[in-house]
């Protein structure tokens, strides 16, 4: 195993921007949670994932930051497959992106080219 295969980019990041289904969607912080809208909240109008970084003044910590931008980012999959039952579904919501953030932040990868020993 060299030192690539143990490269872990997802680990630490949240996008600035991403595609769904040939939309951008942008993601920005706010400092303050307003209204009833949780640690984040999309809006598809404008294809947009805010993250506060605070609740109530206490500061939200990187591992819930995280979680919520792979929360907000799976309903906006769900948005663009046009899946509204399933995305009204928070329960679903929840457990999907749990795995999905899972994924991401336990996944080692290869770059692409290096895969196969030489
Ligand atoms: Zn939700």
């Amino acid at each position: 195993m060299n030192k690539r295969s143990m490269n872990k980019p997802f680990s630490n990041e949240i996008p600035k921007t991403f595609r769904v289904a040939g939309m951008t969607h942008t993601v920005v912080f706010e400092k303050h949670k307003h209204g009833d809208s949780g640690f984040g909240e999309v809006t598809y109008p404008d294809n947009k994932i805010v993250l506060f970084a605070a609740m109530d003044g206490v500061p939200i910590c990187r591992d819930q930051m995280i979680q919520t931008f792979w929360h907000e980012a799976t309903h906006a999959i769900l948005q663009a497959m046009g899946e509204g039952e399933l995305n009204r579904n928070e329960k679903f919501v929840c457990c999907f992106s749990s795995l999905l953030n899972e994924l991401m932040q336990s996944a080692e990868t290869y770059l692409i080219g290096e895969e196969v020993e030489q």
